[in-house]
């Protein structure tokens, strides 16, 4: 069965200590969780192994990690290096990445390989321009970031991914895909995993909405039968908002 998950994507936020208090409140905020919802928090790297013994019941993730072996990379940050700290999760492919640092879908799909074998579960994040979207192209353009970035994986593998369909034209403009459409791309990609894997792994990946995602809407997106959960910028910078969506779930 696939599990219900929120992720709050940090991104390049927060100083150590705002971030510490960040953890605090919502450690604080933990009891009203629902037992059967994963949490997980997208910190940036400087602050992973201070948070590896900090964060408790939640996951830890990073919100990158290289594509290439280990080694002369300066600046780099390999997955096993993330393992080692204690960090279970990352997020690979968001649009951020694939637009201001020109990651191609090959490239994020070295990182995804890299990740998986260092045993990391991955947040794939893939979602079209709103351009796409106008010319209609946007189930062609997800499916190629989804064939490219996880096709080559075999099933086992499969099971350390969670997809994040997150519209470009969503981030962090307070506009939202509607339910419906949101439902009609997680159903998509749910057939292409089924087409391509099983329908039984299909059935077991988690796929999640990313995209001016907050209190006042996710209820309604978590409801949608292919919804299972959301990657959340914003909003998961107030640990009061970021309960109030891990709540969401009906
Ligand atoms: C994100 O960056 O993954 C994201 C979903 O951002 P926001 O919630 O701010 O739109």
């Amino acid at each position: 069965m696939r599990s219900q998950i929120v992720a709050g994507n940090w991104k390049s936020n927060l100083t150590f200590q705002e971030a510490k208090t960040l953890i605090a409140d919502l450690q604080d905020l933990k009891g009203s969780f629902p037992d059967d919802v994963k949490v997980a928090l997208a910190a940036p790297f400087p602050y992973l192994g201070a948070f590896a013994s900090e964060v408790k019941g939640m996951h830890l993730a990073a919100q990158n990690s290289s594509a290439h072996e280990m080694g002369a990379f300066t600046g780099e940050v390999h997955p096993e290096m993330l393992a080692s700290l204690g960090v279970d999760h990352v997020i690979i492919g968001h649009s951020e990445r694939r637009s201001f640092f020109n990651e191609s879908n090959e490239v994020v799909a070295d990182k995804v390989k890299r990740a998986v074998n260092a045993g990391l579960n991955v947040f794939f994040c893939c979602g079209e321009l709103l351009e796409h979207r106008e010319e209609e192209v946007h189930f062609d353009l997800v499916k190629e970031q989804i064939e490219t970035g996880l096709f080559d994986l075999d099933e086992t593998a499969m099971k350390q991914i969670v997809i994040a369909y997150e519209p470009v034209w969503a981030i962090g403009t307070g506009r939202t895909a509607s339910s419906e459409q949101a439902q009609e791309m997680h159903a998509a990609i749910r057939s292409w995993i089924a087409n391509e894997f099983s329908e039984a792994c299909a059935e077991n990946t988690s796929i999640l909405y990313g995209g001016s995602c907050k209190p006042s809407n996710a209820r309604e997106l978590f409801a949608q039968k292919d919804v299972d959960g959301g990657l959340i910028g914003g909003a998961s910078l107030s640990a009061k908002d970021f309960a109030a969506i891990i709540q969401s779930f009906a």
